[in-house]
């Protein structure tokens, strides 16, 4: 291990509360775990629902950044994240076509302790499994496989497909990409129209496999996190599961997106990706090598939206969580960390309720902090994937020009800060967000407020969470 510090894992909130909560969490995802565990952890009774057994069925990497090990250390998941992760200390840059490399970005420990913590990748599947157990734990019960047909934000209640209904004085929304609780939220209206977005392919092979392919032996380095950056996609690929699994996710800018893609090895999909226009036989070499050798390649599409007005619903009694609150890129690693982002942030909040009276006052606290920082993390994950994609010509030259010269000169903690924001924006920032330090922030300047002013339904006229410095 380096010596980058670890965050302790303390008592992770400052009070009981004087008041528990009933709380019902809809999804049991990533978002939904994480946030039932925080809300138990901070003294409230909570169930989580899904639609599904709360398995996945399909090998997905996360690339775990600073702000979100952080988190999970907090959670007391050191032991854990030794066990189940890689740690990255590299990033290797491939562009377009052609395996030559744009150069590596070497994570040193003076640089890392400036971040806070450390880069792991992992598997979704351990990760959700190890939050699982601390949200068991924390007594939270579990409702699976069962469907959630509605919600309804003045009684509170949850109606599931058998006709039995749900009660909360809190209703999280973490039911993913294709929420329901969304529009409940937010009025939209969700397009089913074929229109601009991605399609995510994963899949993990055998490491055996690129042990034997002296093309591919090079991809190994188990410290290694390789990213190429070609017209209209992107690619990430790890070493997974204790050196034992290479996982690679791509994504690929496609015009028009109206088909599902069933699950499949290389050449079952390969029809239906080229049909919606994602050309992957213009990947590079090894990694068409490496798509050839899937057995069970999973893909989605995903259309390309915009962030959340608001977080909370009029009564405030729904509240939008994960993917359903912050419709990053799937595939794109700030997706998970907001989520775990977002399950801090309520459960830290929420661990200092004083009376009943007060959940609209913290659920608008919880609107003030997420929703500008989601704001800003959807709308520069768009702008950074819209750079990474740009099409073969000068743009994309001008862009590798940069990358490449950027990691010459960048050495240990020295880094142009100026040429890294000309390609990456704000980039660290959101890799240095210490979630808990904001709650922290915000209650020293407003707390008193809302433990004194019972019946103030908003304090922000009084607010103003900056993200000033993080905008680009
Ligand atoms: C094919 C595919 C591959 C991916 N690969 C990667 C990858 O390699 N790396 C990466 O970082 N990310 C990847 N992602 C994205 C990643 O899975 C998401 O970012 C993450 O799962 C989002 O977490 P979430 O909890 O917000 O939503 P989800 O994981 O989508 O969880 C939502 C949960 O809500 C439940 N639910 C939804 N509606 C209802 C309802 N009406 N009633 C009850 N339950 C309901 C669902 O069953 C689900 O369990 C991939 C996604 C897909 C689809």
């Amino acid at each position: 291990m380096s010596n980058v510090p670890s965050p302790m894992p303390a008592s992770m909130y400052p009070n009981r509360p004087a008041v528990s909560l009933q709380v019902v969490v809809i999804g049991a995802g990533i978002a939904g775990i994480s946030t039932a565990y925080a809300l138990g952890k901070a003294g409230h009774h909570v169930t989580v629902v899904d639609k599904n057994d709360g398995n996945s069925k399909t090998a997905r990497a996360i690339r775990c950044g600073p702000n979100m090990t952080k988190i999970l250390l907090q959670w007391g998941l050191e032991s854990t994240l030794k066990s189940i992760s890689q740690r990255c200390s590299r990033i290797d840059w491939y562009s377009g076509t052609t395996p030559d490399s744009l150069g590596s970005m070497i994570l040193a420990e003076d640089f890392l302790q400036d971040l806070g913590a450390e880069f792991y990748c992992m598997e979704q599947a351990q990760l959700m499994s190890a939050l699982r157990e601390l949200a068991q734990e924390e007594r939270v019960t579990f409702h699976l496989n069962s469907q959630v047909l509605n919600a309804d934000s003045i009684t509170g209640s949850v109606l599931l497909h058998t006709g039995e209904k749900l009660y909360g004085d809190i209703i999280i929304g973490a039911d993913g990409y294709d929420s329901i609780l969304r529009s409940i939220v937010t009025d939209e209206v969700q397009e089913q129209e074929a229109k601009e977005g991605h399609v995510i392919l994963s899949f993990t092979i055998s490491t055996n496999i690129l042990e034997a392919d002296e093309e591919l032996r090079g991809l190994m380095d188990p410290s290694a996190w390789s990213i190429w950056i070609g017209e209209s996609h992107i690619i990430h690929a790890n070493v997974l599961n204790q050196g034992r699994d290479y996982a690679v996710t791509i994504l690929w800018g496609c015009g028009s997106l109206h088909r599902a893609i069933p699950e499949g090895d290389w050449s079952t999909i390969k029809a239906a990706v080229n049909g919606i226009g994602a050309d992957l036989d213009k990947v590079e070499p090894r990694v068409k090598k490496l798509l050839g050798h899937a057995t069970t390649i999973s893909s989605r599409v995903v259309f390309s939206r915009s962030s959340v007005d608001n977080l909370i619903c009029e009564n405030s009694r729904i509240v939008l969580v994960g993917e359903a609150a912050h419709p990053v890129l799937p595939g794109v690693h700030h997706s998970q960390a907001l989520s775990i982002e977002d399950a801090e942030t309520l459960g830290s909040l929420f661990s200092r309720i004083g009376r009943k009276d007060q959940v609209s006052q913290l659920l608008t606290a919880y609107n003030e902090i997420r929703q500008p920082w989601d704001k800003f993390a959807v709308e520069h994950s768009y702008r950074n994937q819209a750079n990474l994609e740009a099409k073969q010509g000068p743009i994309q030259e001008a862009r590798d020009a940069k990358i490449r010269a950027m990691l010459v000169q960048m050495v240990g903690d020295h880094m142009d800060e100026e040429l890294f924001k000309e390609v990456w924006g704000n980039e660290l920032s959101l890799f240095s967000n210490d979630a808990g330090e904001k709650v922290e922030d915000w209650w020293c300047q407003y707390g008193s407020l809302i433990m004194r002013s019972p019946h103030r339904d908003s304090i922000l006229s009084s607010v103003a969470v900056s993200v000033s410095q993080d905008t680009e």
